[in-house]
């Protein structure tokens, strides 16, 4: 079989590796992959960004997949052929204290699918059966492969954030984490604004026009008359950054309210700001990081009830045997979330 490995140091660099088909070990059970989606640390690795030098290479990327059971290893109980599995794809080590105390998402030692060890755009992978999850039946499988990145907005969201019914709620960011988080705020009651930059103009932000949501292009808006048209001038009770950029957060102390929350979500890099206004403020800064087991269940719950619209959302039109093209238009913005049939890399 095939995979799609990053196989240097450097911008782009993916290529289509051989690889024999992995025998399941003690535990674990062979996937068969269906669909995966391309994610933006995805991304990150095809342009190497620093936080993946630990990788070594080759190694096989994609992390977020649906796929079906296709064979037992030893002592593996938990499923049987043919169910329809996601991975949750960060394994915390189980021993740590965070692990111990049930914050697996923040472990001292966590191992990530598709950067610490192959990963899922490839046809087979053997996974530990505890790291899997069941699909819910009426949930179509090519949706399915979007739980994952579903699961980091319900965690933003519903754990981390206070958003609740007539909140007045932006998103700044309208790349796939942001459009999730969106539709999730929205699910929880909140009034959503979606924010987006220039190059966002052309794809991402009339999906989330397209997913029912105000938007608005800081580039060409008065940000002053934005914030009286939406917030009477009061500014916003949460707000998400979801951007990735350094200037994220620091918008997003002009755009919330006195007394508001801004969730990070996005990992934003350096910046620097005055924190002073924040005290006086009394904003409420608050992280989300990954997910957890309850953050799936709450995911696949939102695609089958179609708060999360993943019809709309999910970009079908890109194959990993031409993945340069899928990469280059997503990091120029020209897609959201793209989703591929793995299908192809076994014929
Ligand atoms: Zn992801
Ligand atoms: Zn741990």
């Amino acid at each position: 079989m095939r995979g799609l490995a990053k196989v240097e140091r450097s911008h782009g660099a993916m290529e289509l590796v051989d690889r024999p088909r992995p025998e399941p070990g003690e535990g674990e059970v062979l996937v068969e992959i269906d669909y995966a989606g391309l994610c933006g640390s995805d991304a990150g690795i095809y342009e190497f960004e620093s936080a993946f030098e630990r990788m070594n290479l080759p190694t096989v990327i994609g992390h977020e997949y649906a796929g079906r059971v296709v064979e037992l290893g030893e002592d593996a109980t938990l499923f049987s052929p043919g169910d329809r599995v996601v991975e949750r794809p960060i394994r915390g080590c189980g021993e740590c204290y965070q692990c111990r105390i049930g914050e697996e998402n923040v472990c001292q030692d966590a191992v990530i699918t598709g950067v610490d060890h192959d990963g899922a755009y490839e046809g087979f992978l053997a996974v530990p059966e505890e790291a899997l999850h069941p699909i819910p039946e009426d949930v179509p499988q090519k949706h399915a492969a979007v739980a994952e990145p579903t699961s980091i907005g319900a965690r933003a969201v519903i754990e981390n954030s206070r958003v609740g019914a007539g909140d007045r709620v932006l998103v700044e960011g309208p790349g796939p984490i942001g459009l999730l988080t969106a539709q999730i705020a929205s699910a929880q009651g909140g009034e959503v604004v979606v924010s987006g930059v220039g190059q966002d103009a052309e794809y991402r932000l009339p999906l989330a026009t397209e997913l029912g949501f105000e938007t608005v292009n800081v580039a060409d808006d008065d940000p002053e008359a934005r914030r009286e048209r939406h917030t009477g001038g009061v500014g916003y009770d949460v707000v998400f950054d979801t951007t990735g950029h350094p200037s994220g957060l620091t918008s997003a102390v002009e755009e919330v309210r006195k007394g508001g929350q801004i969730v990070l979500v996005g990992q934003t890099g350096e910046t620097t700001m005055p924190y002073s206004p924040l005290v006086r403020a009394e904003i409420d800064l608050q992280c989300s990081y990954a997910s957890m087991y309850e953050d799936f269940e709450r995911s696949f719950r939102l695609i089958r009830s179609g708060d999360v619209d993943c019809e709309t959302f999910v970009d079908d039109r890109f194959s990993l045997l031409d993945a340069d093209e899928a990469f280059e238009t997503f990091v120029a913005g020209g897609t959201c979330k793209p989703v591929f049939d793995v299908s192809e890399l076994r014929d």
